[in-house]
């Protein structure tokens, strides 16, 4: 299956989630939003002045220079005590409530002021630097809609809303189980043959990063009843589970066989894509199981490509699910085999004329998670391409710190 139809079929199977729990401002950074928020006040509140200066009536300024009594002074906070009259004009400062009478400010630069007068030099535009109550938005339509990630700007306006706490969508949770006799613990000392279960670290990070709660089950063996007892166990902990190794032809590669036997319905089972050809993709009724391959790069290239989107839509997010793909031109030549949508990873660097691509140095073996480290973007070859040549333009995704 080719990964873009891959892609689709994915995300059609998710659901998002639905149940809303309330945060505190202060931690909902990078949440989902979960209601609409709305204020039954105008933003602004109130007409006010963008600028230090004198609130006016216009038509007293149209013709300069004049000069107008000062009648009142209004700092921000303070409500107006005076209705202006023909000549007359209040001392005003960013952000103080326009008084009743005047719909101009005049900028302090444009005036001379002499005692309890003020000569206006300039004619302002009628309207100038009044922030007109209800302009930025009215009260009672949304502020922010559901499924928005918030970021500061939108904690902005949550506080400015005194929307405390949070609607917030749940985060899910993701079960990662780690198949292969071979896999020990972090702190073991490695016996021939042993290698630390260094995906489930990995996975979780990216779980974390989409936005969802990891919830690592551990190692599990490559026998049949532990797979199956290791599955249905994540089942009962996780909306979606993730396992990596298994899942390609050897004899010791269960998933596939226990998820069948589960009553799992099976989607996907390889994808046209290097690394990370063998990806299962089932579900349990709304629930989702990735089976990802054991070699490192392979599990984490098949996450920011089929899961990262996946998890996204889950989380509650109304756009942006799909990976981030930025243009950038390779500084190398890019081969792959035409066959598979082929990544090669590398470092993408933002410059004054856009994103450059460079490759990794060393081995683009799906094992080798030495160099795919320091690296913050998969070079894409398309399904059908054999060689991008250096200095031509390349999809890139983007991932990891330093980039888009
Ligand atoms: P598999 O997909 O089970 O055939 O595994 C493919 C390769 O990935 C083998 O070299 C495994 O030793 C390695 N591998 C599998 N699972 C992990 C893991 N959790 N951490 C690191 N390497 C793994
Ligand atoms: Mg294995």
């Amino acid at each position: 299956m080719p990964a873009n139809d891959a892609e689709t079929l994915i995300l059609d199977l998710v659901t998002p989630v639905e149940q809303v729990e309330m945060v505190d401002l202060g931690t909902s950074l990078d949440r989902v939003l979960g209601q609409s928020v709305s204020s039954q006040l105008d933003f602004p509140h109130w007409d006010n002045s963008a600028m230090d200066g004198y609130a006016v009536r216009y038509e007293d300024a149209v013709t300069v220079p004049v000069s107008l009594r000062v009648v009142e002074e209004i700092p921000a906070g303070q409500v107006p005590q005076h209705t202006l009259g023909p000549g007359e004009t209040a001392r005003i400062f960013t952000g103080g409530m326009l008084p009743a009478g005047a719909d101009t400010v005049v900028m302090q630069e444009n005036t001379q002021r002499q005692g309890e007068q003020v000569t206006v030099l300039t004619t302002p535009t009628q309207g100038a630097f009044v922030r007109k109550q209800g302009s930025f938005y009215q009260a009672g339509g949304d502020l922010l809609t559901p499924g928005t990630k918030i970021g500061a700007a939108e904690i902005a306006v949550l506080a400015a809303a005194q929307c405390v706490p949070v609607p917030v969508y749940r985060r899910p949770r993701v079960a990662i189980l780690s198949t292969g006799d071979e896999l020990v613990e972090i702190q073991q000392t490695l016996a021939p043959g042993q290698i630390v279960d260094s995906n489930r670290y990995a996975l979780a990070a990216l779980i974390v990063q989409a936005g969802a709660v990891p919830v690592p089950l551990g190692i599990v063996p490559d026998q049949k009843d532990a797979t199956r007892q290791a599955i249905a166990t994540a089942l009962t902990q996780a909306d979606v589970v993730i396992s990596s190794g298994g899942v390609s032809v050897g004899d010791y590669d269960y998933v596939d066989q226990i998820l069948a036997e589960l009553g799992a319905t099976i989607h996907i089972r390889s994808v046209a894509v290097k690394p990370g050809k063998p990806l299962t993709v089932a579900t349990f009724g709304d629930q989702l199981y990735f089976g990802l391959p054991g070699n490192p790069v392979s599990s984490l290239v098949s996450f920011w490509r089929f899961v990262q989107p996946a998890l996204r839509k889950l989380s509650g997010l109304s756009t942006g699910w799909s990976p981030p793909f930025v243009w950038a031109k390779t500084d190398e030549d890019l081969t792959a085999g035409g066959k598979r949508e082929t990544y090669l990873w590398g470092r993408l660097v933002l410059g004054d004329s856009g994103y450059r691509f460079s490759l990794a140095t060393g081995g683009h073996s799906s094992g080798n998670l030495v160099n795919l480290s320091r690296t913050n973007g998969l070079a894409k070859v398309p399904l059908g391409a054999t060689k991008i040549t250096a200095g031509s333009d390349v999809r890139v995704l983007a991932v990891g710190a330093g980039t888009a």
